[in-house]
């Protein structure tokens, strides 16, 4: 244990996830160290965060204005959404290239046994989406992005039973090929672009 200010630092980041007491510790002493510059970015970064980021009114992603970059952009195609859990979800996709679609993020998956059902999801929103015609276009796909996990797997299931009697809406998956148990941000560029372009068709 260190004393004072560098102890509460080290433990504050030991709080984050991804994050060991030692990685916390190396942090820390950087940030000790750093210029005044440095860590007056930091800071403004982290204020910025709190206080100036909000999520997109139609698609839930993070976003700076009340629609994100990409709801807002009329060159999307709007008949295709890409479902995902996080935005960090829509940013794997993104790199890929292959998707030219919008996308709406639900906040996470279902996973009963830590209390997420779907109203814990932004699922009623999708619905939504799907009974409104969004920019005066039908929505003909759905692409159910979820983690290739148990949660992720369960959530895709649920969705299709919701979204079946939806006319002329097709459900997609992303095909497999992707590293089961795994989440979709660590799949390569190339296999996540291939599990795209090789969805199969659930409904
Ligand atoms: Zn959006």
């Amino acid at each position: 244990m260190y004393e004072g200010p560098i102890q509460d630092l080290i433990d504050e980041l030991g709080k984050l996830p991804g994050l060991g007491p030692k990685g916390a510790q190396r942090i820390a002493f950087h940030l000790l160290a750093a210029e005044n510059a440095e860590t007056n970015r930091l800071i403004g970064a982290l204020t910025r965060v709190r206080d100036d980021v909000t999520f997109c009114a139609e698609c839930g992603n993070v976003s700076a204005d009340r629609l994100c970059r990409i709801c807002s952009d009329a060159r999307r195609d709007a008949t295709k959404i890409c479902v995902v859990e996080e935005p960090k979800d829509v940013l794997a996709i993104e790199r890929t290239r292959e998707f030219a679609g919008r996308y709406h993020v639900l906040g996470g998956a279902l996973d009963p046994l830590s209390g997420i059902g779907p109203d814990q999801l932004r699922i009623r929103e999708l619905l939504r989406r799907l009974g409104n015609q969004e920019d005066g276009v039908d929505v003909s796909e759905v692409i159910v992005a979820t983690d290739p996990n148990t949660e992720g797997e369960a959530t895709a299931t649920y969705l299709v039973r919701m979204l079946k009697d939806f006319p002329g809406l097709s459900v997609t998956r992303l095909a497999s090929g992707l590293p089961m148990g795994g989440d979709l941000e660590f799949a390569d560029d190339l296999t996540l672009g291939r599990a795209l372009s090789g969805r199969r068709v659930l409904v």
